[in-house]
């Protein structure tokens, strides 16, 4: 066994493999950038070593810098996480020349994975049932066309270099084609510098089950079972879980075979993952599971597979990485496990990601939850990288236990500062269908109106409590508040002045998630009763301060509260004002207008990357561009103001 690794990764994951490590006796090296200097992964390693900037490409994409870190402090081997450079053969090839052991599979197999065309011509060879459609070299647009036209609607067309449901385009209709090849094939240059496509047929109650594999490097390969990754947001898991339900057996032995056959046709070596889409429309069966990519990688869902299988996959991967053999011949599958991904995004937003320090991160701590995080109170989410902040892991004998577990953990957690997906990720426990076990890729895109209720303006049950905590905090300092020199224009200072004067009622204005409003003081027989829009305070709360607000959490859902005293404006005016600004902290990837240009309502104006992810900010109304302050290239801050657009015809002067 190694005597060290450098884990090179983040977050969550590169504390989760330092756990493991450090039970093994390896002395752990982290790597951080400088947005990461204070993370918890790099508190949690034995030694940590700065690689460069925040952007990931200068750092935790960085090869040279990351082999030269692992270098200097002597690891053995480098365990590479998922994302970032986990599936870059460039980088396997270049631990084996710097002859540092790379946890993971070597570079030939990466790369005939790499490529989800190359791969599927591959599996055919193999005999492994993959998705009808076409994936081969020609990519002439009416030839994709005609082919797609034979496979028959509604297609999917995806990038060849494909990840992350990036580059992928469901198309229902012969006539939307072209537009939605154009569409895929931008997206795919922009996001892999890789234009080729393939098309395949768009499966029907599509339902995403993976195989989880090990090889050793005699060629032996078993398989551990298989998790149903269902449950997606945009082509994204979002829970998993493992068994699949519908599962049994004998179909677990047909499919667990098909996904070693394919790893062993990639020349395979330690943990990997083969997806397959299958068609659940009547129940599972082997004929209608067709191979659609295969990652050559640890999975952020593999706990669910350790929970059912008693096994722990970082240490098979550091055995077979170091020379061992498959520790066993025989997996038994015990139990029901279910995983939700705990993001900073907010989903009343559309899911935008959400950056700021952690003010308050309680997860729970009962028998049978398991807490993989990378966060804790204090630490920041950055726009640099991706916004999970931990996953929850539930265990329980059966489905039905499961899923109750984890809802009564998602109630148990607490995440204050960023908004977070807590309550949505409960709403999905909740869905019928899913506690059914009747899942498919559609569920949650489909039940999103339902899972994320529209929120009016803000909550104001929710606000009226963060102003009544004001209120008793500001009273509780009336001596201070009276020295204040501006105490007499502030109507927050004259609810101090009230046990003097014997006002009844108040009118106190307040700032709730960014917008101005007033909260309403009725000073009865007993205590202030405190409402806003007649809405009183919520009772069913968790109000927890933090520097300059109250951030109320109710029905799994944050609500930020400040006063506004005189003069503290809050949040320049957003659309409704002709001014766009940032969402959240980004780099300004592209303007797409020029001062004085004339816009109509809902044109773009401007793309936002943030998070890794693109935002595109739309004019209000028709009019004209005032001011673009910024050039495209620029790092923003949240809220900073990318373009004003005036409405009306422009005035020449
Ligand atoms: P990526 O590598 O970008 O994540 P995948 O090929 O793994 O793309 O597909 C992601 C998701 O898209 C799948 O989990 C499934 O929900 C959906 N999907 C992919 N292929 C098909 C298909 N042929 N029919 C229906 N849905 C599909």
């Amino acid at each position: 066994m190694f005597k060290s690794v450098l884990i090179a990764n983040r977050g969550e994951i590169a504390c989760r493999i330092s756990r493991t490590a450090k039970r093994l006796g390896l002395r752990c090296i982290a790597v951080f950038s400088d947005a990461d200097e204070r993370a918890l992964h790099v508190r949690e390693a034995d030694e940590a070593i700065r690689i460069g900037p925040a952007e990931a490409s200068l750092s935790y994409l960085a090869i040279e810098k990351i082999i030269e870190a692992a270098r200097l402090a002597g690891a053995e081997c480098i365990h590479p996480g998922y994302g970032f450079l986990s599936e870059n053969a460039e980088f396997a090839e270049a631990c084996a020349v710097a002859q540092i052991a790379f946890v993971g599979p070597p570079p030939q197999a990466i790369r005939a994975m790499g490529l989800k065309d190359r791969a599927k011509a591959l599996m055919e060879k193999a005999n492994v049932p993959v998705v009808p459609g076409y994936h081969g070299e020609m990519q002439d647009s009416k030839f994709l066309k005609q082919k797609a036209y034979e496979i028959g609607y509604p297609v999917l067309i995806k990038a060849a270099a494909g990840g992350g449901g990036k580059g992928m385009r469901r198309v229902n209709r012969h006539a939307d084609f072209d537009d939605a090849l154009q569409g895929a094939r931008r997206e795919a240059k922009s996001s892999f510098g890789n234009e080729r496509v393939l098309i395949e047929k768009y499966v029907t109650h599509p339902r995403h089950i993976e195989f989880q594999i090990f090889a050793d490097r005699s060629g032996r390969t078993i398989h551990l079972g298989e998790r149903d990754c269902s449950l997606q947001r945009r082509h994204q898991k979002i829970m998993e879980e493992s068994p699949a339900p519908g599962m049994n057996a004998q179909l677990r032995k047909v499919i667990g075979d098909a996904a070693v056959a394919a790893a062993q046709a990639a020349g395979y070596l330690g943990a990997g993952t083969v997806e397959f889409i299958a068609d659940g429309s009547d129940g599972l069966r082997a004929d209608r599971f067709w191979f659609m990519e295969m990652n050559t990688r640890l999975q952020v869902e593999h706990p669910v597979t350790e929970a059912v299988t008693g096994f722990d996959l970082v240490e098979w991967q550091f055995r077979i990485a170091a020379g061992e053999s498959l520790p066993v011949h025989q997996v038994r599958f015990e139990g029901h496990a279910v995983e939700a991904r705990i993001y900073a995004e907010d989903p009343a937003r559309g899911f935008l990601p959400s950056t700021g320090r952690l003010i308050e991160a309680k997860f729970p701590a009962s028998p049978g939850v398991r807490v993989d995080t990378g966060v804790e109170a204090g630490s920041e989410i950055t726009p640099y990288y991706d916004p999970m902040m931990a996953k929850l892991i539930v265990y329980g004998k059966t489905r039905e236990e499961a899923i109750a577990g984890l809802s009564t953990a998602l109630e148990e957690t607490i995440v204050v500062g960023p908004q977070s997906n807590v309550g949505f990720l409960s709403a999905v426990c909740r869905l019928d269908a899913f506690r059914k076990g009747d899942l498919e890729t559609g569920l949650v895109d489909d039940n999103l109106a339902q899972l994320v209720p529209p929120i009016d303006r803000f909550d104001r049950a929710a606000a009226a409590l963060g102003a009544e905590k004001l209120l008793q905090r500001k009273q509780s300092k009336l001596a201070d508040f009276l020295e204040e020199t501006d105490a007499t224009v502030s109507p927050w200072d004259a609810s101090d002045a009230f046990q003097l004067s014997g006002t009844r009622r108040l009118s106190l204005p307040i700032v709730v998630d960014g917008e101005t409003a007033i909260a309403e003081v009725d000073y009865g027989a007993g205590s202030p009763a405190v409402s806003v829009d007649g809405i009183y305070s919520a009772k069913d709360a968790l109000a927890v301060w933090g520097p300059d607000a109250i951030y109320v959490l109710r029905l799994g859902r944050q609500t930020k509260v400040s006063s506004r005293g005189a003069g503290s404006g809050e949040v320049a005016g957003r659309d409704r004002t002709g001014v766009l600004c940032a969402p959240m902290h980004g780099k300004l990837l592209e303007l797409r207008v020029k001062e004085g240009d004339k816009v109509a309502a809902g044109q773009p104006i401007a793309i936002i990357e943030a998070m890794k992810m693109e935002h595109t900010l739309l004019a209000p109304f028709e009019g004209f561009i005032s001011e673009l302050p910024l050039a495209a290239g620029a790092q923003v801050p949240e809220g900073a103001i990318i373009a004003r657009v005036l409405p009306g015809p422009r005035i020449d002067h």
